[in-house]
């Protein structure tokens, strides 16, 4: 476990005790799925310190306990998948699949430059055909920018891939395709307002790239893993918490998306979000894993709540569709 502590800094629950906030889960709306660590990338923030070499991949066995439990949620209607990268997952596509029979919205979070990879020739007709929803990192609309935090040669590759995805009709008017963007910041800051950023996304990306997209996700970079440890390296960590518990906003704690959402490891085990997955933050306190429950809807209650969750909670909030409220 890699959550740094302070003497200074007010525990979290404390702060929602403070502002008589009872934060639980009522319902199960959307699962988190992380295929696992594998990815073409090694982004400098990736709280999954996902890369080439990692070789954690969910098994066959673990999709078919959770296509079962999923089948039997019918509540349950978006099914979120994450890694890495997660069409690196030889069992992506079946999974992708086996969802959309079962009437359920996937969403994939696509770093953009998989498209480019051996074998994912026809990843885009299959994300199409599936009606999947695709949502993508691109922290800037800036080359240099993006090669900064995601790799020399990114940018480049991104913007071929936004380009091949518009042409299928994803982030076009009308399509019924969704492609969604999410920026997150450079740095130790928070990010900037949603909407006007959006703005600014979209007349950039057309005017310089002819790209189209739907929305744009404004995501904090929470201190967890690799920015934990890059704030660490560069002894800006205190100054960061202190910036976000300074910044906590009683109305988007009362929307985190934990309140809504479970995440599953690569391994099948529970957590109440991806950042408490990466640092093995069980759910309701003890280890699980989606062989020791009957159903879903037993996830239901208490999240396991610590100090990081102030970086869903500062300013205008966040979570994994952007700013909260
Ligand atoms: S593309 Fe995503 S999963 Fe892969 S290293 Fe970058 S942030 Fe992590
Ligand atoms: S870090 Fe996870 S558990 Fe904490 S508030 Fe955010 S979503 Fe909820």
């Amino acid at each position: 476990m890699n959550i740094r502590t302070a003497q200074q800094i007010e525990n979290f629950s404390d702060a929602l005790a403070r502002h008589n906030l009872d934060v639980r889960r009522q319902s199960l709306q959307t699962l988190q799925v992380n295929l696992g660590k594998l990815c073409n990338q090694a982004c400098s923030h990736c709280h999954v310190e996902a890369g080439p070499l990692r070789t954690e991949n969910m098994e066959r066995r673990t999709i078919d306990r959770l296509l079962s439990l999923i089948e039997n949620c019918p509540e349950m209607q978006t099914v979120d998948v994450t890694g890495g990268a997660p069409e690196l997952n030889p069992h992506f596509r079946y999974f992708v699949s086996e969802l959309r029979a079962l009437g359920k919205e996937v969403i994939d979070r696509c770093n953009l430059t998989v498209l480019f990879e051996p074998g994912q020739e026809d990843l885009p007709e299959f994300l199409r055909a599936q009606g999947v929803q695709i949502v993508a990192s691109l922290p800037c609309y800036a080359r240099e920018n993006v090669d900064r935090q995601r790799g020399s040669g990114v940018f480049d590759k991104s913007v071929r891939a936004m380009q091949t995805l518009n042409g299928l009709g994803f982030g076009r008017a009308d399509s019924g395709l969704s492609l969604n963007l999410v920026f997150n910041p450079q740095g130790a800051t928070l990010p900037p307002e949603q909407g006007e950023l959006e703005r600014d996304y979209k007349i950039r990306l057309r005017e310089d790239f002819g790209i189209e997209f739907n929305r744009l996700f404004a995501i904090a970079n929470m201190p967890v893993k690799r920015f934990a440890d890059a704030l660490e390296r560069e002894g800006r960590w205190e100054e960061y918490m202190q910036t976000l518990i300074d910044n906590f906003n009683p109305t988007a704690a009362e929307d985190v998306m934990c309140a809504a959402l479970v995440s599953i490891g690569w391994d099948g085990k529970i957590f109440d979000c991806d950042f408490n997955q990466m640092l093995e933050i069980p759910h309701d306190g003890k280890a699980k894993s989606i062989w020791d429950i009957e159903g879903l809807e037993e996830l239901t209650g208490s999240i396991a709540f610590d100090n990081h969750c102030y970086g869903c909670t500062a300013g205008a909030g966040s979570s994994c569709s952007g700013s909260l409220g």
